[in-house]
């Protein structure tokens, strides 16, 4: 087996890999997903290419594959065991409509055993067992043996380990097979096999079969497009090719694992390898975050960012650091991983200032807090959703951290009343923030769809009226409103805000067709059209026009023509940092 093979080793190897095989590469996208309103961040590989994988045309053709940076919220709280991790990062290819199983099980079979030289005894996969919806997956498990893999190494698994999808509600789904390594540990008992959690079986891969499209009566239909969606972990493939126990023992995580062992003088041994991994996993996601220009607050990505840098400052406390110490951690995350990433050599400022600034909010509090928490639950078997909002408007403790102390101490805590709790405080902000987290990908509802080509007006009428030095600096969009961050240094008048809005609506009046045409990035910026997120996008682009009103680079998806927006109001304009404006606006 390959001794010592780097990230930056593992990356070439699986990008030269699929680039050889006819494969474009795609650069990863932000954390923060764009016009997508039903996820706080980006989960997969797949996530940035949904409109994509629904069958629209990818610029870079039907074969793609890339490194995608990703954070994952549900498993926050599996962190601390040797394998999952908020923060990682996936590689992935992708055929959209084009090759299908037959090509791509033999593809995942020469990568794992003949680019990685994993011995073939220590593979094992699983396929689809087959439900009343959907028959078993044998073609896939015949697949497997053609290439080596004997039989009593292919499992079959339901739906909850063996199946993809759907995004939302309904959308595109389908079975998928995962590969497994074998670590060598004794089975944990003679149910042990791949997708026991017991560590023995380590899931390094997984190939989604998008096949079907799930309807809103929860039908399962053919799909037009057969799509291949494939994911494998970065952190988890070189754990087990450099022969570790963890991930925490790889190149993006061991010098920050050193580095908490030199502030708390603790070692990264058995009593302190919890708190360890949970500090080392939450402030890198914290830096990747921050350096996404998320901000610590109460609601939707800013939210998730203020958990897990009060996580880890909680578990730093529990390990005995007393002094200020996050940024000397995010420090390190910046210094090992800015050659992939100089998102965050770029905003290390802010990310340093962010971060320390957050610690130093919490860590005020957190002792007064515990001792408060000690005292409600003195003699108790539980703490009540009133006293945990409490804890949460007195001294900053996230529901899920006052939950996480309930549990340790084995109370109860009612979630429900804690956020009647909230409610009564009218601050409602966070449980749409936790709706999101079980809202799964988008399926790219028609409203959004609407407000993101209204979006593309405003930017157009913004720079209009206030000029050319106007430049998008974010946008997000919910069924509910659109949001857009731009350059701007000071507050609009009334009379600006009208203009803006009229000339949206005007262009919404003449029922403007938008058309997409797709260039070289060259081609598009030569002919004027807007490019803000310049370094996401390579050679061929897509480019929306609105008559000749509005030319931008953009992925969509977009309405057919303007006058399907309806009718837009700006409802709210304020300061969202120096010299930046933002702006709210709904349709009627
Ligand atoms: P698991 O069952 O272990 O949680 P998964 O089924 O959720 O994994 P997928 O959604 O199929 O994983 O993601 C594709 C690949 O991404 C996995 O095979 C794994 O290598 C990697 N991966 C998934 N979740 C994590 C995580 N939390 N930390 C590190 N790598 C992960
Ligand atoms: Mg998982």
């Amino acid at each position: 087996m390959n001794k010592n093979m780097t990230d930056k080793e593992l990356k070439d190897k699986f990008i030269g890999f699929f680039v050889n095989k006819g494969h474009k590469e795609i650069p990863s996208s932000s954390l923060v997903p764009e016009n997508d309103p039903s996820t706080l961040f980006i989960s997969a590989g797949m996530h940035p290419l949904v409109p994509y994988l629904l069958g629209e045309t990818h610029p870079l053709g039907k074969r793609l594959c890339s490194l995608q940076k990703c954070l994952r919220t549900g498993d926050i709280e599996s962190v601390g065991n040797a394998f999952h991790l908020t923060f990682f990062r996936m590689l992935g290819n992708w055929s959209l409509g084009d090759y299908w199983k037959e090509e791509m099980i033999p593809l995942s079979f020469e990568f794992l055993t003949k680019e990685l030289n994993i011995p073939v005894e220590k593979l094992s996969v699983t396929c689809f067992a087959g439900d009343k919806d959907v028959p078993k997956d044998e073609e896939t498990a015949e697949l497997w043996k053609k290439c080596g893999i004997p039989e009593e190494r292919i499992y079959f698994l339901g739906k909850k380990d063996n199946w993809w999808g759907p995004a939302g509600k309904t959308g595109p789904c389908g079975p998928d097979s995962e590969m497994f390594f074998d670590t060598g540990k004794e089975k944990c008992g003679n149910d042990c096999k791949p997708g026991c959690s017991c560590g023995k079986f380590v899931e390094i891969w997984n190939d989604v079969f998008m096949q079907f499209n799930k309807t809103s009566e929860g039908k399962f239909e053919l799909l037009k497009q057969r799509n291949i969606d494939t994911g494998m972990g970065m952190e988890r493939t070189t754990a087990i090719l450099n022969k570790v126990n963890d991930v925490y023992q790889t190149e993006s995580l061991w010098p920050i694992v050193q580095k908490i062992e030199d502030i708390s003088g603790k070692k990264y041994e058995e009593e302190n390898l919890r708190a360890i991994r949970i500090i080392a996993d939450h402030l890198r996601a914290a830096t990747f975050v921050l350096a996404d220009r998320i901000l610590p607050s109460n609601t939707e990505q800013g939210y998730v960012l203020r958990r897990l840098i009060r996580r880890a400052v909680r578990y730093g406390k529990m390990l005995g650091i007393e002094k200020v110490f996050t940024i000397e951690v995010a420090g390190k995350v910046v210094e090992i991983l800015n050659g992939e990433y100089p998102e965050l050599l770029k905003n290390k400022e802010k990310i340093f200032e962010e971060i320390e600034k957050e610690e130093k909010r919490f860590a005020g509090t957190l002792s007064k807090g515990v001792k408060e928490f000690e005292k409600l639950t003195e003699g108790k078997n539980e703490i009540t959703g009133k006293e945990a909002f409490f804890l949460y408007e007195t001294y900053g403790f996230p529901f899920e951290l006052t939950f996480e102390m309930a549990s340790e101490k084995n109370l109860s805590l009612d979630e429900d009343d804690f956020k009647k709790a909230q409610d009564e405080h009218q601050q409602k902000s966070r449980i749409g923030a936790e709706k999101k987290f079980a809202g799964g990908l988008a399926d790219h509802g028609e409203t959004a769809v609407k407000y993101h080509t209204a979006t593309h007006l405003l930017h157009k009428a913004l720079r209009n009226v206030l000029g050319e030095n106007v430049h998008q600096i974010g946008s997000n969009i919910t069924d509910e409103r659109l949001r857009f961050d731009f350059t701007y240094p000071e507050k609009l008048t009334e009379k600006q805000t009208e203009e803006v809005e009229k000339i949206v609506n005007d262009k919404i009046s003449e029922n403007i067709p938008v058309m997409l045409e797709v260039m070289d990035l060259s081609k598009a910026k030569e002919s004027g059209a807007l490019a803000f997120f310049e370094n996401k996008y390579q050679e061929k682009v897509k480019v929306y026009s609105i008559g000749g009103f509005s030319k931008e680079v953009c992925g969509g998806p977009h309405v057919n023509s303007t006058g399907e927006i309806g009718k837009i109001k700006i409802y709210k304009e304020e300061s969202c940092g120096a010299g930046r404006r933002r702006i709210y606006a709904k349709i009627s």
